[in-house]
């Protein structure tokens, strides 16, 4: 098994908080990797490590670093006039954009391509403020999909999905798995353990990196999440 991305020894602190130290993790390449613990654990901050958004104190992220990244803090104002499409579009931009930027038939190709992977063909020329939440958390997928990541971190993309929409995600994302990393934060904490192959207790550092099912276990046996 590939490891997609490592953590050695990182820290990363915020002005007043160390959020995460002595992390030393490896993330499978082409599996689905949870995880869990208690609120303000640092799962937030390990995912945007590993999107490069964020440097480490100390230590070294290292491995692949095309990674889309899928917060559940959408970013923009979801009443902007902006349709699905436009939005996966977005994703196949170059950071350095040249004005007056046409885009080209491959990277339509792509954005369609992203958007009917996640099963928003019908309602890819609608607007982003039409789209359930369900819906909406797949147009961000299909953005991140669009950007050709190979590793897909999404942070709590469940967190405001009522029971039916989460398992639509779910399903989504073990579709996604066979070619692509992924990697979800998630306070459901039993969902996203069983559709997980691997799962990581986050609370200051990795405290532990398990199947899914041992951490189960443990939880059961008193870990206090
Ligand atoms: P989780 O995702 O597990 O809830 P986070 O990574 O969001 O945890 O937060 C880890 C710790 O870092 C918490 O103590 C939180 O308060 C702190 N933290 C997170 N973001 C910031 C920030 N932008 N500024 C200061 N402290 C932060």
């Amino acid at each position: 098994m590939n490891d997609a991305v490592t953590f050695d020894n990182v820290r990363y602190c915020y002005d007043n908080v160390c959020a995460l130290d002595d992390v030393r993790l490896s993330v499978p390449a082409h599996a689905l990797t949870a995880l869990v613990g208690p609120n303000g654990g640092g799962k937030s901050t390990l995912i945007r490590l590993m999107a490069g958004l964020l440097t480490p104190d100390a230590g070294v992220v290292s491995g692949c670093r095309s990674v889309g990244y899928v917060s559940q803090h959408i970013g923009f104002d979801n009443s902007f006039p902006l349709t699905v499409r436009e939005l996966v579009l977005m994703g196949t931009l170059d950071p350095k954009l040249r004005a007056y930027y046409r885009y080209t038939a491959e990277q339509k190709g792509a954005a369609d391509e992203a958007i009917c992977r996640v099963g928003l063909t019908h309602v890819a020329g609608r607007g982003i403020e039409q789209l359930s939440g369900g819906q909406r958390g797949r147009a961000l997928i299909a953005r991140a999909l669009a950007s050709k990541a190979d590793i897909l971190a999404l942070d709590e993309p469940d967190a405001s999905l009522d029971i039916d929409a989460a398992r639509e995600l779910y399903a989504l994302l073990l579709t996604l798995k066979t070619d692509k990393t992924i990697v979800i934060a998630s306070h459901h904490v039993g969902a996203v353990l069983d559709i997980a192959d691997y799962a990581a207790y986050v609370k200051g550092t990795v405290s532990c990196f398990l199947s899914p099912d041992r951490l189960k276990t443990k939880l059961k046996g008193g870990m206090v999440l």
